[in-house]
């Protein structure tokens, strides 16, 4: 992951990460502008996860069986045929 410098735009390293919640999902990075040069800024930026674009794949599976669960043994057959259409 790269982070970039408000101030000045160029990459940033990140030197330390102070977790927000017990899930890890939300965090401050503590950033240091690599451009020591001219600037050399440090700053707190933060991360935060925000939806997934695919569930894990447990999930997937923890659905697809629920779902089976609601079919009947019939149903079930059919599906396996791959003819769930009847
Ligand atoms: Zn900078």
């Amino acid at each position: 992951m790269t982070v970039y410098c408000p101030n000045c735009g160029h990459k940033a390293r990140i030197t330390s990460r102070n977790n927000l919640n017990d899930a890890k999902t939300v965090a401050d990075l503590y950033c240091q502008c690599m451009n020591t040069k001219d600037c050399g800024a440090t700053f707190v930026a933060t991360i935060g996860f925000k939806h997934y674009l695919n569930p894990p794949a447990a999930s997937t599976l923890q659905m697809a069986a629920n779902l089976l669960n609601t079919l009947s043994k019939a149903e079930r057959d059919q599906l396996l045929k791959g003819n769930p259409a009847g």
